[in-house]
């Protein structure tokens, strides 16, 4: 096995047939077939209910790379280890006939017994999948045996702790790996990277200099096809339970003292548990919910989300968040951090804003202010840091003038930078959970986001919609930031190529 070669394994994908597996697995694990990152040794078994034959289910394989990657070469080879089996999930029978499949392929490729066992399904699937893999007999391998679990974890944190206990009955925490995809983002691997590999922002990561923190995640898009899914969520369970507060978790960590995954989960759910809970009438003081009308995205009209295809035109399900999230702990203690996510944005971006603290005193130019650092991190879609600095203006007086240091990561080690999904699932392949969220940080950010999402649900919301499509949310977005004394960076602005 060469150094970089994942363990040889089999990998059931569960729901192979649908979106998520077409899109990302059968895209990302083609590339690392191709990069050599796959053992020689491996096999794919596909299941869903479709009455596929193993041909129909490779050349579905094949169109999905070739549409998602714009070449096949080797495919031949790479579909010959894919397999299908129809399958439905409910059915003890369907998991007779998939244990005696893998038994057949565990010989015919020595996998050793290693089992992944992937759930690209619908969540409700999730614990009687895991209860018929035991049941069935398939969790029983000589080798090692993963669970790969897809968002959402729960809806709240009765239904996450029920689901959690269900899936332990066949799996040990350290076997299950619960994906949340913006921690396979380079750029959101690189936070810990920059903060801890360079002398100059350790020293000033705290309170002491840094005056806030802001983390957009907008898209352009609408509800789309997700809709059914999307009305019992909205944005604070879809986009802030998971993604938004694990950004805020890596921001805010300690340094672990090894890069290891216990330590740094560990020093990830202190951050959990450092949150402040805000729960009755401060919810209304921390945090805002929006969602959008009708408006114009490029050029284009658009919808208001309670027109949107399989909405409930009375809609009260939010499609913006945005709140103040406080760490109380030493190094935080003061310093707010906002998030702010939504759909039917001004445009599609993935930021975090570092803003420093302004120095004691200006003594270039005495009657204005100077422009605070800035240390942004691009996550998607370009990625990068630039660092806002000021310099002096050229000529003879001492002025000062805003200057930019920019990276940009795409393309920088030559190829492009792998897609989150390849990273996890390479992770996954070596046994590798720190790029996975602990049943710990699911518990205490459910507890967190649980408390504002029972207000709201008690609350009535005559106020929807109250941004329009192709904006950056409600006026009340804006509002929490400017009572502290601050504003929204405004994203575009400092988007790489305006730097
Ligand atoms: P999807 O397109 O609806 O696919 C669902 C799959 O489940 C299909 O292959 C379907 O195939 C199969 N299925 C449904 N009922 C079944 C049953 N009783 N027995 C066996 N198979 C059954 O869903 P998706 O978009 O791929 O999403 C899958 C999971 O990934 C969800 O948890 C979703 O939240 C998560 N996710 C998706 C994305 C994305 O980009 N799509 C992103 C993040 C997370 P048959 O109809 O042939 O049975």
């Amino acid at each position: 096995m060469s150094p970089n070669e994942a363990s040889t394994s089999l990998i059931m994908i569960f729901g192979a047939t649908g979106d998520l597996a077409k899109r990302k697995l059968y895209p990302s694990l083609y590339h690392l077939f191709r990069k050599g990152k796959l053992a020689k040794q491996f096999a794919i078994i596909g299941t869903a209910r479709s009455p596929w034959t193993h041909e129909q289910f490779r050349e579905n394989v094949k169109d999905s790379v070739l549409t998602s990657i714009g070449t096949n070469d080797q495919i031949d080879d790479f579909v010959s280890h894919f397999y299908y089996q129809p399958h439905d999930v409910t059915d003890t029978n369907s998991y007779i006939k998939l244990r005696e499949l893998a038994a057949e392929l565990d010989s015919k490729y020595s996998l050793n017994g290693n089992r992944i066992f992937y759930l690209a399904m619908a969540p409700e699937f999730f614990g009687t999948i895991a209860d018929h893999l035991k049941a069935d007999g398939l969790t029983d391998t000589l080798g090692f045996k993963r669970l790969v679990i897809e968002k959402p974890f729960g809806h709240d944190l009765e239904s996450a702790e029920s689901l959690n206990a269900q899936i332990r009955k066949s799996f040990a925490e350290e076997e299950i790996y619960r994906i949340d995809h913006y921690l396979g983002k380079a750029m959101v691997q690189n936070i810990e990277v920059i903060r801890f590999a360079n002398a100059f922002f350790e020293p000033l990561w705290n309170n002491r200099y840094i005056s806030n923190i802001q983390i957009t995640s907008s898209e352009k898009l609408g509800v789309e096809e997700r809709a059914r899914y999307y009305e019992k969520s909205g944005a604070l369970r879809d986009m802030v339970q998971n993604h938004m507060l694990q950004m805020v978790a890596l921001l805010a960590m300690e340094p672990p003292i090894r890069l290891t995954t216990d330590e740094i989960r560990s020093e990830k759910v202190k951050v959990f548990r450092a949150l402040r809970p805000i729960e009755g009438e401060e919810v209304d003081e921390y945090f805002v919910r929006g969602q959008y009308g009708q408006g114009t995205i490029n050029a284009d009209e658009v919808v208001s989300y309670r027109d949107e295809l399989n909405v409930n035109p009375q809609s009260n399900t939010e499609t913006f968040v945005a709140g103040k999230v406080m760490i109380d702990n030493f190094r935080w203690a003061g310093v707010p951090f906002y998030i702010r996510t939504g759909k039917r944005m001004t445009t599609k971006s993935t930021k975090i804003v570092i803003q420093f603290k302004d120095i004691p005193m200006n003594l270039y130019n005495r009657n204005e202010q100077l422009n605070p650092n800035l240390l942004v991190i691009h996550i998607q879609p370009e990625e990068g840091i630039t660092l806002h600095l000021n310099a002096k203006k050229s000529g003879q007086n001492m002025q000062t003038n805003p200057v930019k240091l920019n990276f940009s990561n795409d393309g920088t080690n030559g190829i492009n930078t792998p897609e989150a999904y390849e990273k996890l699932l390479y992770d996954c392949l070596q046994g590798d959970a720190t790029n996975f969220t602990h049943w710990d940080e699911v518990a205490l950010s459910w507890r967190f986001v649980d408390k504002i999402s029972e207000v709201w649900e008690h609350q009535t919301q005559s106020q929807f919609p109250n941004y329009s499509a192709g904006t950056m949310g409600p006026k009340e977005a804006e509002q929490l930031v400017q009572k502290d004394g601050y504003f929204w960076w405004n994203i575009t602005d400092l988007d790489v190529e305006n730097c």
